[in-house]
């Protein structure tokens, strides 16, 4: 583990290899799993304020979740977290394109409908965040849906680290990611940590 400012970095961010194959994996982890994306507190208010914008290019399904529900993220395990389609692990954000999963609220960014991207739990994947004492801790998740992920970033050489530079430069800003490449550099070359 390395430690950048008030943050804990594991190894695994800079000795394994990820790069995203949608061809491969479809956009799986969108339909996968047992609950909702984690939404920071301050991105509630993001999800609502654009919920009729990017509304339009979510499916009849979630549109009926998020407007029975009310809101466009739900409170569960004391955090928000995007809402799920009823008994599926998919969440209500998402939609289909050539029978790829994809994201209403990016779709709606990519097309500069909106500034906001979708929740940075999202964008960071497969980096998971949480609080250790008075750290924030980086965490690599393992996921089995990832592999083709695995592979490809294998086969490109992408470090964890550099495939998420843009999400992580949001989270924590330009000149701690520019502290993590020289830290990580220092480590690889000299051993030092
Ligand atoms: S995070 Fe995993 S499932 Fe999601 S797009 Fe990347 S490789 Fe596919």
């Amino acid at each position: 583990m390395l430690i950048v400012g008030d943050v804990l970095v594991s190894d695994e961010l800079f000795e394994r290899h990820f790069c995203c194959d949608l061809s491969q994996c479809h956009g799986q982890c969108c339909i996968e799993g047992d609950a909702g994306a984690p939404v920071a507190p301050d991105e509630t208010a993001e999800l609502s304020e654009y919920y009729p914008v990017y509304r339009k290019y979510m499916t009849k399904e979630g549109l009926a979740v998020v407007e029975n529900g009310g809101e466009p993220f739900v409170f569960q395990h004391d955090e928000f977290q995007t809402p799920l389609l009823p008994g599926q692990g998919a969440c209500a954000f998402v939609f289909y394109e050539d029978g790829i999963a994809k994201c209403a609220i990016e779709k709606a960014f990519e097309n500069h409908e909106i500034p906001f991207r979708k929740p940075i739990s999202c964008f960071l994947y497969p980096i998971r965040v949480s609080r250790v004492g008075k750290y924030v801790a980086l965490n690599y998740h393992h996921w089995p849906i990832c592999e083709s992920a695995c592979q490809h970033g294998d086969a490109l050489a992408i470090p964890v680290y550099v495939f998420l530079k843009q999400p992580l430069i949001q989270m924590f800003g330009e000149k701690w990611y520019q502290e993590l490449c020289d830290t990580i550099q220092l480590y690889q070359k000299e051993g030092i940590r």
